[in-house]
């Protein structure tokens, strides 16, 4: 096994150098030569708690990385930075189950993977016997930014840089970022969305000119977005937790195929429920769930992907992206593995921002299902869910909650179901408050905070607390063409 690139298949790369290089220089992502069949058994699976999992998990994809090595990444990510020693509870509600990846210290599903991936980069760099200060280039639409600021603070050898689009993300994810204090850390507001600050970053990773001069300095690039297959391979162990609890509850029997929801942006975590499915987790249906930026849902229609359409802000702004960097990855499978197929659509998206794989795309499209909500289904399933059950879930579990009810309608499928709940409903507590009753819209974010733990009878986590007296450390806001400036100011070449 090794990792190729989905635009050059002459590219061979072990995990640790696919994970330290983050994205290959010929703009591709770096995908395994095979997905790994499960090693151990459903009923073994079962029987493991959330560590033993990941690592059964992740061992075949970073296969370089020693037994010690990838235990000890491990431990040191899934530890008291939980707030529940089971990492990733399954909560039912209305026969449906929420697994609830929002339990670490940024309060969103994306700390699943970035409270690991420092210690999977730190750890390549020693392998790879790389002596250069790792510089994280970090594009976020809200929570990537936080989740890596966390995980990279103050670790040694690395800084990091996050852009963020200015006024596209909820207060308290901006406020989360700018509180950060941290040396090693550089919060920015871009002048601009999503989709234009993960397309300058990609581009500052592919400028040769750029990179030959961190080089010189010492210093060298790496990604903490879920281009990253560091990102990625953690977020397969989740789906394979969450099956083996199921087992061992009772509420399937060993090698019953559940469907798996997920409220989708960048397409990263849904692609991680991909990889689990083909390792062999037995799995139906993957319900691709978007919001208003319904790209996806069209996508999945008849396989032609067309970003020409407004950019619209919505009340789940983590998914508010155009450009799914990590559907390369599926398209790539789809084409045969051909790069050079995959290289000119993906030349097409750049240039007329449209591709169609229409002629290859039966090997994908039976195992997915594109769905959407838009804020009036959403909003209504929060209200509906919380008041038949007392369960409030956040606005993009919200989405893809909503599109299951919708795909549920549609088909009559009664297969089990685990939904993706991605983000802490206080990470979003205005639109989530808004939902259950509109009087609440004139309260203030931090007063919508309190009155949301009442409602819901959850204590109001410590990534929350945190942020009501921090100080604000970072306030630069550029344009998106003073991206480059910004980075070479703040490593001072
Ligand atoms: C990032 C994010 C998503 C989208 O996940 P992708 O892997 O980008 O598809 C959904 N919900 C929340 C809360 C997120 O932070």
């Amino acid at each position: 096994m090794f990792y190729t690139s989905t635009r050059d298949n002459s590219i061979k790369l072990t995990a640790s150098e696919a994970v330290l290089k983050g994205l290959s220089d010929d703009g591709g992502l770096f995908v395994p030569s095979e997905i790994p069949s499960l090693s151990k058994s459903l009923k073994e699976i079962s029987e493991m708690d959330y560590k033993e999992t990941a690592y059964t998990v992740m061992k075949d994809f970073l296969f370089d990385y020693t037994e010690e090595e990838l235990r000890s990444c491990i431990d040191k990510a899934y530890d008291a930075k939980f707030d529940t020693e089971e990492i990733a509870p399954l909560v039912e509600a209305e026969g449906v189950y929420y697994l609830e990846l929002f339990h670490g210290k940024t309060i969103a599903f994306k700390d699943m993977a970035l409270s690991i991936l420092p210690h999977l980069l730190t750890t390549a760099a020693r392998k790879n016997k790389s002596d250069k200060e790792i510089v994280i280039l970090t594009a976020t639409s809200g929570d990537t930014g936080k989740a890596a600021l966390a995980g990279f603070a103050g670790v040694p050898g690395t800084r990091i840089i996050v852009f963020y689009p200015k006024g596209g993300v909820s207060k308290v994810q901006e406020l989360q970022m700018v509180t950060q204090k941290e040396s090693n850390t550089k919060v920015i507001g871009v002048k601009g969305n999503f989709d234009d600050c993960q397309s300058k970053v990609k581009e500052l990773f592919n400028d040769s000119a750029l990179k030959e001069q961190m080089a010189a300095a010492g210093f060298q690039f790496s990604s903490a977005n879920s281009i990253n297959i560091g990102r990625l391979v953690p977020q397969i162990a989740y789906y394979v937790y969450a099956y083996g609890k199921l087992l061992k509850e009772g509420r399937i029997t060993d090698g019953e195929k559940i469907n798996i929801c997920v409220p989708t942006g960048n397409f990263g975590n849904i692609l991680a429920a991909f990889y689990a499915k083909n390792m062999g987790l037995p799995v139906n249906k993957l319900i691709c769930a978007s919001n208003d930026n319904k790209v996806l849902f069209d996508f999945f229609k008849e396989g032609v992907y067309d970003k020409n359409r407004e950019f619209i802000l919505t009340d789940s702004p983590s998914m508010d992206i155009l450009i799914s960097s990590n559907l390369e990855r599926l398209i790539y499978l789809c084409t045969g593995c051909d790069d050079k197929a995959n290289k000119s659509l993906m030349e097409h998206l750049k240039t007329d921002g449209v591709y169609s794989i229409k002629e290859s795309f039966g090997k994908v499209k039976d195992q997915f299902v594109g769905e959407y909500a838009d804020w009036a289904d959403s909003s209504a399933k929060i209200k509906s869910l919380y008041e038949k059950t007392g369960y409030v879930i956040d606005t993009h579990t919200a989405v893809a909650a909503a599109s299951y009810d919708k795909y549920v309608k549609a088909t009559g499928d009664t297969t089990k179901t685990v939904i993706a709940s991605t983000a802490s409903p206080f990470k979003f507590a205005r639109s989530v408050m808004k939902a259950i009753d509109p009087v609440y819209a004139k309260e203030d974010d931090f007063k919508l905070i309190d009155i949301l733990s009442k409602t819901a009878n959850v204590e109001i986590p410590a990534a929350i607390n945190e942020i009501r007296t921090s100080p604000v450390v970072h306030d630069t806001v550029v344009e998106i063409s003073d991206m480059k400036k910004a980075v070479m100011d703040n490593i001072g070449i």
